[in-house]
Order: C-alpha cells, then sequence, then structure tokens
C-alpha cells in the first residue's frame, strides 16, 4: 500500500479521499490554486501545495504543475477525483511516464471510452446492448436522416465527443432532421471541437440507471450493483439512490452482466460507472461509462458497506479487489442529494460568495455529509458550486425517504442562496414519493416544485415579524448598556411596525410585546398570539397550539427563520431607504418611522447627485442615512438636529430634476 498520495482535485471529493486515507495511515498532499489558498481540503491535508492561479486551467487542469508536486512531494500515487484531470488518457499516461501510479484505469481504457460512437462499436462487439441507433463514420446529412427514418422518430443526435449533457438534439420528425443536425454538431464543433455525431432512438420517459463496476490487475471484474439517477435538470443529476425502486433479481443481474462484460471489454481496472437508459419497460441499453468514480458514490457505499476509495487505492496497488461478486449484498435503499450554491428558483443560477452561516445535519450511522466547505468559506465563480452532499441510509425507502427530508431541513445557509429548499420540495413530490422515476421528473414536478406554490403562512410571515423584532432588540442590548432602557422592554409601548419582504410579497406587520408573548396583527388584519422565548439565535415559539423551533439569524438586511420544515430568508424592510422615492410626497421626504433628527448634511439650496447623503436620523435604536433620492436641489430641512419626529413627518423639501 502506498505511504503518501496526492491528491489532484479540490472540495468535497478532495476532502473524502484524504478521510479514506487518514483512516488507511496514508499521508496525503492536496493541491490548490490561489483561490483555494484556505479551503478545507487544503486545511485538511498533510502538506499542501500551490499550483497556480485560481482559473481551473491555470490550476486543476496543469498535469505538468501537478505531476511537479507529486515529484516534490515524494507521493507514489495520484487520486484525480471526478472531473478536472479523472478522465484524461494524456495524464494518465504522463503519470506513468513520470513512475506515479495514476488511481484510475489504463489509459487505453479511458481512450476507448472517451468517444460515444467508438465506445458504442466496441459494446456491440462484447454483445451489450445498445440504443437502435448508427455510430457509425459516415456522416453526410442525407444518409444520417435515411439512418433516422430507418430507427423511427423521435431520434436523439448526440456528439459523439459529448458530455455534461451538451450537444443533444431530439427530432421529432424526418422533415426537422437535417436542421437539427447541422445545429448539433455546430455545438459540438464549438464546445469538443469534434462535429461527429451518432443518431439514436428517442426512449421516451427513460429512467437513468447505472451500475458501479470495478476491476483489479489480476482479471477479476464484479459490479456493485445499481443507481437509479434519473432525477435530473438539464441532464445533469440532482438526486441518486440505490437500490433502483422496481429493480427486479433477474434485471439486476442482467444488467450487472452487460456492465462486466462493458468493463472487460476494455482490460478495465479501478472503478468506473456504466450508464444504461432503461424504458418503463425495464428493457435497458448501454448509454456510456464513466472511466472514474462519480460523484453519487456514496449510496453505493452506503448499501454495500464498501469505501470505494479504500478500493481504489488497493487495486491501484496492485491488490486483489476486496471482494467477490457473491461475497456482495445489498442491505438497506440510500438516497444522495447534491446541495448547491445556486438559485433553483431563478433558473438554478450558480451563488457566490462567503458562507457567512453554515451547518449541516449532524452525521450519524444513517446520515452522511461529504461537505467541501465549512463555515466562513467562500464559494467562488472559478469552480462548481457543490457545497456537500447528503446521503442517507435505512432498512427501506420509505424511511431513508424520512431521512433525507429531515436531514435537508436541518441545512442552514447564510450568504450565498442554496438549492436545499429546492432539494426539500423535490422530494416531497408525490413523483418521488412513489418512486415514479424517470428524466422528466422535475419538469412534470413543476408546480410542485415552483417556490410561488409554497408562499409563507400567516403563522410564517408573524414568527418571523417576532424575531426580527426581538433580534434587533437583542442585538442593541448587546451593543450598549443603556438599551435597557428601552421602552419596548420595560413599558410595552405602543405595537412596533415591521416591514418585511418574502417571495416578492411584501406586509407591514404589528408586534405588541405581552407579558409571556406577543401579539401579531398581519397586513391582511389577520391577528396571531404567539407564546414563548425567542433570543440569542433561537426559539420555541408556540403559534396555534403548535410549538415551532428553530434558529434564527439576522444578516445585514436579511432576516433567515430555520425550522422544522427548512429556512425562509426574508429581508427587513429599511423604512428609511423607502422613503428614498419621494413618489407622490410632494418632492418631500418623510420621516419612515419614529425617531430623533441627528445630523442634516448638507446646505439648503445645494444641488445634489442621486444617492448623497442629505440627513441622519436615529430609530429603533439605529442610525438611518436618508439619501438623494434623484439628481435634485434640496430647497431646506424642516427639522432640527435633535428633534424627535413622528412617522410620517415631513423632513427634507427636495425638488427632484
Ligand atoms: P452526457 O455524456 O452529456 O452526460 P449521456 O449520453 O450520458 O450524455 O446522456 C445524458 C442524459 O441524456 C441521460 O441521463 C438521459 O437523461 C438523456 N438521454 C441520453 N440518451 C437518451 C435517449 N436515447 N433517449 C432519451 N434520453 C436520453
Amino acid at each position: 500500500m502506498f505511504d503518501k498520495i496526492l491528491i489532484a482535485n479540490r472540495g468535497e471529493i478532495a476532502c473524502r479521499v484524504i478521510a479514506t486515507c487518514r483512516r488507511l495511515g496514508i499521508a496525503t498532499v492536496a493541491v490548490y490554486s490561489d483561490a483555494d489558498r484556505d479551503a478545507r481540503h487544503v486545511r485538511l491535508a498533510d502538506e499542501a501545495v500551490r499550483i497556480g492561479a485560481a482559473p481551473a486551467a491555470e490550476s486543476y487542469l496543469r498535469g505538468d504543475a501537478i505531476l511537479d508536486a507529486a515529484r516534490r512531494t515524494g507521493a507514489q500515487a495520484i487520486h484525480p477525483g471526478y472531473g478536472f484531470l479523472s478522465e484524461n488518457a494524456g495524464f494518465a499516461r504522463a503519470c506513468a511516464e513520470a513512475g506515479i501510479v495514476f488511481i484510475g484505469p489504463p489509459a487505453s481504457a479511458i481512450d476507448a471510452m472517451g468517444d460515444k460512437s467508438a465506445a458504442k462499436a466496441l459494446m456491440q462487439q462484447a454483445g451489450v446492448p445498445l440504443t437502435p441507433g448508427y455510430h457509425g463514420e459516415r456522416q453526410e446529412p442525407a444518409f444520417l436522416r435515411a439512418q433516422a427514418d430507418a430507427i423511427g422518430y423521435p431520434v436523439l443526435i448526440k456528439a459523439s465527443a459529448g458530455g455534461g449533457g451538451k450537444g443533444m438534439r431530439r427530432v421529432e420528425a424526418s422533415a426537422d432532421f437535417e436542421a437539427a443536425l447541422a445545429s448539433c454538431q455546430r455545438e459540438a464543433q464549438s464546445a469538443f471541437g469534434n462535429a461527429h455525431v451518432l443518431v439514436e432512438k428517442y426512449i421516451e420517459r427513460p429512467r437513468h440507471i447505472e451500475i458501479q463496476v470495478f476491476g483489479d490487475g489480476h482479471g477479476n471484474v464484479v459490479h456493485l450493483f445499481e443507481r437509479d439517477c434519473s432525477v435530473q435538470r438539464r441532464h445533469q443529476k440532482v438526486l441518486e439512490e440505490a437500490p433502483a425502486p422496481g429493480m427486479t433479481p433477474e434485471r439486476r443481474a442482467a444488467m450487472g452482466r452487460a456492465a462486466t462484460d462493458a468493463a472487460r471489454a476494455v482490460g478495465y481496472v479501478g472503478a468506473g460507472t456504466v450508464e444504461f437508459i432503461a424504458a418503463p419497460s425495464g428493457e435497458f441499453w448501454f448509454m456510456e461509462m464513466n472511466t472514474r468514480l462519480q460523484v453519487e458514490h456514496p449510496v453505493t457505499e452506503m448499501i454495500t458497506g464498501t469505501d470505494l476509495v479504500e478500493w481504489q487505492l488497493r487495486v491501484a496497488a496492485g491488490q486483489k479487489l476486496p471482494k467477490t461478486q457473491d461475497e456482495l449484498r445489498i442491505h438497506g435503499h440510500a438516497i444522495e442529494a447534491r446541495l448547491y450554491a445556486e438559485d433553483a428558483d431563478r433558473g438554478f443560477l450558480p451563488s457566490t460568495g462567503t458562507l457567512r452561516h453554515l451547518r449541516l445535519p449532524q452525521a450519524s450511522a444513517n446520515v452522511r455529509v461529504d461537505a467541501g466547505v465549512e463555515q466562513g468559506d467562500a464559494i467562488t465563480p472559478y469552480y462548481d458550486p457543490m457545497i456537500a452532499k447528503l446521503v442517507v441510509w435505512d432498512v427501506d425507502r420509505e424511511r431513508a425517504l424520512l431521512r433525507m427530508q429531515r436531514a435537508l431541513a436541518q441545512c442552514q445557509a447564510a450568504g450565498v442562496t442554496t438549492n436545499a429548499a429546492f432539494l426539500h420540495r423535490l422530494v416531497a413530490t408525490a413523483s418521488f414519493q412513489h418512486a415514479d422515476l424517470d428524466t422528466a421528473l422535475i419538469e412534470r414536478e413543476h408546480e410542485a416544485l415552483d417556490i410561488a406554490h409554497h408562499p409563507a403562512s400567516a403563522a410564517d410571515w408573524a414568527l418571523a415579524a417576532v424575531l426580527a423584532v426581538e433580534e434587533s432588540a437583542s442585538a442593541t442590548a448587546e451593543a450598549s448598556p443603556w438599551a435597557i432602557a428601552d421602552g419596548w422592554r420595560l413599558t410595552g409601548p405602543a405595537a412596533r411596525s415591521i416591514t418585511l419582504e418574502h417571495l416578492q410579497q411584501q406586509q407591514t406587520l404589528q408586534v405588541r410585546r405581552e407579558a409571556d408573548g406577543w401579539q401579531v396583527q398581519g397586513s391582511d388584519a389577520t391577528s396571531l398570539r404567539i407564546i414563548g422565548h425567542a433570543g440569542s439565535g433561537n426559539y420555541a415559539l408556540q403559534i396555534d397550539d403548535r410549538l415551532l423551533r428553530g434558529d434564527v439569524l439576522h444578516d445585514g438586511s436579511a432576516l433567515y427563520v430555520f425550522g422544522d420544515t427548512g429556512q425562509r430568508r426574508y429581508t427587513l424592510h429599511d423604512p428609511v431607504a423607502d422613503a428614498d422615492n419621494p413618489g407622490d410626497h410632494g418632492g418631500s421626504l418623510l420621516a419612515p418611522m419614529p425617531g430623533r433628527v441627528i445630523a442634516l448634511l448638507v446646505e439648503p439650496g445645494s444641488r445634489v447627485a442621486r444617492g448623497a447623503p442629505l440627513l441622519v436620523m436615529e430609530a429603533m435604536k439605529m442610525e438611518h442615512t436618508l439619501q438623494a433620492p434623484a439628481e435634485g436641489v434640496v430647497n431646506g430641512y424642516r427639522v432640527r438636529a435633535g428633534e424627535q419626529v413622528g412617522d410620517g413627518a415631513v423632513l427634507v423639501d427636495f425638488e427632484a430634476d
């Protein structure tokens, strides 16, 4: 076995490989780009070497720099993780030439599976079932169209060099074929530098089922059963589970055999995945083979009780596979969800920034959390914005589902937008609950997944209002010893008004403190009594005989309310900023709430630019600066410094241009 290995990757997979090495007593070397100097994988590794600038092309894709780091640190082997150089045959060869073990298959196997058309030709010889189609050399449009006509529509045109869901066109009818072909070839040429395509039958309502395979250098090949990765968006996996719901022992054996035949046909050694597309009938066909460890490998580990990274290390060190096919068994059910820094409600836009708050579920025998980051870390625009993988296990799918829902509700993040709430809704859809799986599940469940169909309830709004008021009161109390004199706490003055925004809705709520809680009145005149306590980051409050518990985070103008059913983010409306827009107030700036004027900032008669500070007032123990809503002239002030003003008092006569 190796004494020291280098991990040519970052994020959760690098951290995950380090964990196995640590358990096996193998020293680890991390590599990092300038964007990752403080990254979690660097902190966890025994040694770390800088390999270049932030863009991947200048760091994690630089085989020369990585090999150099391995030589300098005396690492005997390189684990490529997934992505980056993991399926780069040239890098695998360069490692061999440098006398360093590449923890992956032989370069020849990577080459053989790298091109979809060539791989299909090989698989045909090996007797692996293929989607009906044409994957030969000829590329003339008329010829390909005739092939498509013979296959029968709909067909799928695929770039042979394609990957990541790019370079695919579904064609409904013969008349549309040539235009789709031209557009697919253009995309293939620009994305992969290779316009070669194949044509195959489009399988309706397909499931993506893949088989984990493993080979060693002694001629053994086994499979570790299947994973169902049908829940996808834009051909990218979102949820994965093992075993595949509805799989029969016969079909599992047939798919396992096809997958190991595929692996043997290319002399496979190490971890690989053979991907199949399956029809609702259960019939299945080879799609492609990924010659590396997959993101979703933990679900296989959970149901087989294996550590696939350990297997990779053992096989790379020349050992035999730790188990034979007969010794491998499925135990229970595992589900994985990919937690991403992205805005699922706005086209899955990646979200970057600092994770000012991050709490992930407590790991246990049933819950595994593979994280690439910790609280305080940054999600940069350079790499895949994955935060963590949540993997749950239980004796059956129903129980695993419940665990996943709980785990997702326990994910708390602030600073970047995450898909945790989206995943929570996704796991709860009827289709996923009933294992009605196919690659169109997310589109089909569009309504249930749409955030607009999950508005905050009256109780949610009331809870947020109380937490907003109490959080700002306790923040002020900490800041100033005199804040105890705040009438809010002592005498219970008139109701406090708070304006919150959530999912493009705005509500102004009146919060009145009572002996054992609060009375909250919403914009829509609903009135709720809330009993209990709130403060210093958490709450346990009773509303309508239901106890709501969780954490709360006040971060700038954002209020995050974390609870049993997930998290909601509210924006605390800054009433002063709202007054920026004089709108129908005849050009005057009004006091947004009762308070005291602290300073008048410009000479009456001055011309000011839009956004220029005009007046400072103090309200709710905080200073607020009123800004010019537009370019214009300050005609005069209607108040003096030190003056106490009421809600809506006219403060500044302002004339916008
Ligand atoms: P990539 O290499 O870009 O990931 P794949 O060939 O693995 O491309 O296909 C990606 C996804 O596209 C599959 O998971 C499946 O959802 C869909 N797909 C691929 N082939 C077909 C087909 N013949 N019929 C229907 N859907 C398909």
